[in-house]
């Protein structure tokens, strides 16, 4: 049981909100997977997946292991595994997962294990690469795959997809929309020579928003549940799940010439008053973020952090803040805040979101 004083708080009603904000962009038939990997982008898996369970079609995540912390919890929903390893065929089995066969060797070698274990008609999806160059099958794969398939009783195929490359940049509307033909392309061909159209799905969140007329079977929506529409104008119609939270442990008064933290990177060129925030590097503060670079509010005033930012602490200015130990400090509650934390770090909200270690305390807020 995590007792920390350091919470992260994640707003039940912002992620309902923020599921039905896609929702409202997508024909009533259009089937959602939400995507839950790394922890529900930092926030907790578990906790998501029970808010969204009777509301969505889908679940990922990326790894087996993920899968499985859901199957544990009680999670029934269909839950497609987008990254397995060969070395967790069992595991997929066991937890009823559903894996993303994205190549001809994971292919093979789940369809041995499914003879041996004279399993029938076992739940699979596979990826096409269009471009991205990460997972998948090739489109020149297709008639060899699907003579493959056509051979087999132990697989049901639930779904054939693909995925995005730079869906959140309209500087490439053209090779989106050339990714976006070359799957259809595929699509006509498997349906041709498999008899039968699979489920589709290619769109993640930033594809909803700007290619939502594309008319797949299903999407799957990850960031943006999370309150981020990779663009200011949807984020700002997004309701913020995250609030990131301490406590003050000790004040200090600094004087004229006296330095804080590690390597006095900090010093006081007047008399200052110091507070300790038990939050550091270790919990997803990055270093970047010392030296004025990042900040906190305690009590509605914005407190820079001074100095290097610690493993497990940092120290903020807090001259003319009326404030004392025990005190609560917010570091963010807004997705502008987590915006500017990752500009500052020179990276995207998602990174942010699921380097919050897991020694932070989660809590939901229902
Ligand atoms: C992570 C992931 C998503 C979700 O993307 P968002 O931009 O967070 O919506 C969708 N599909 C695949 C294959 C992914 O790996």
């Amino acid at each position: 049981m995590n007792n920390h004083v350091t919470v992260l708080e994640i707003d039940a009603n912002a992620v309902l909100h923020n599921l039905n904000y896609f929702k409202q962009k997508l024909n009533p038939e259009t089937k959602i997977l939400a995507v839950v990997k790394a922890f529900g982008y930092g926030s907790d898996a578990v906790e998501i997946a029970k808010i969204l369970e009777n509301k969505v079609d889908y679940f990922a995540v990326a790894y087996s292991c993920e899968g499985i912390a859901l199957r544990k919890a009680g999670i029934k929903l269909p839950i497609i595994v987008l990254y397995p390893q060969k070395q967790n065929m069992r595991d997929i089995v066991n937890y009823l997962l559903e894996p993303n066969l994205y190549s001809f060797e994971l292919l093979d070698a789940f369809l041995d294990f499914t003879y041996e274990e004279e399993i029938k008609g076992y739940p699979i999806h596979i990826e096409f690469n269009t471009g991205l160059n990460r997972l998948g099958f090739s489109n020149l794969d297709v008639p060899r795959l699907v003579t493959k398939l056509k051979e087999v009783e132990s697989l049901s195929i639930r779904s054939v997809f693909s995925h995005l490359v730079a869906s959140e940049d309209l500087g490439e509307v053209e090779f989106t929309n050339n990714q976006i033909n070359t799957y259809k392309n595929i699509i006509e061909q498997f349906t041709w020579l498999m008899g039968y159209r699979p489920t589709t799905h290619m769109l993640n969140t930033s594809g909803v928003v700007n290619y939502s007329d594309t008319n797949f079977d299903m999407v799957r929506v990850g960031i943006g549940i999370y309150g981020f529409g990779n663009h200011p104008e949807v984020t700002s119609r997004l309701k913020n799940v995250f609030t990131l939270k301490s406590v003050i442990s000790q004040i200090h008064s600094i004087g004229k010439g006296e330095t804080v933290g590690y390597n006095r990177a900090f010093c006081a060129s007047k008399p200052i008053k110091s507070a300790t925030i038990p939050v550091g590097h270790a919990d997803g503060i990055s270093r970047k973020l010392g030296n004025k670079n990042g900040y906190v509010t305690i009590n509605n005033k914005i407190a820079p952090i001074i100095g290097n930012v610690c493993m497990d602490i940092i120290m903020v200015d807090v001259s003319g803040i009326d404030c004392k130990a025990g005190d609560e400090v917010i570091i963010f509650n807004h997705q502008d805040q987590i915006n500017y934390i990752a500009d500052k770090c020179e990276t995207i909200s998602y990174e942010i979101l699921t380097g919050l270690s897991q020694r932070i305390k989660r809590v939901i807020k229902k």
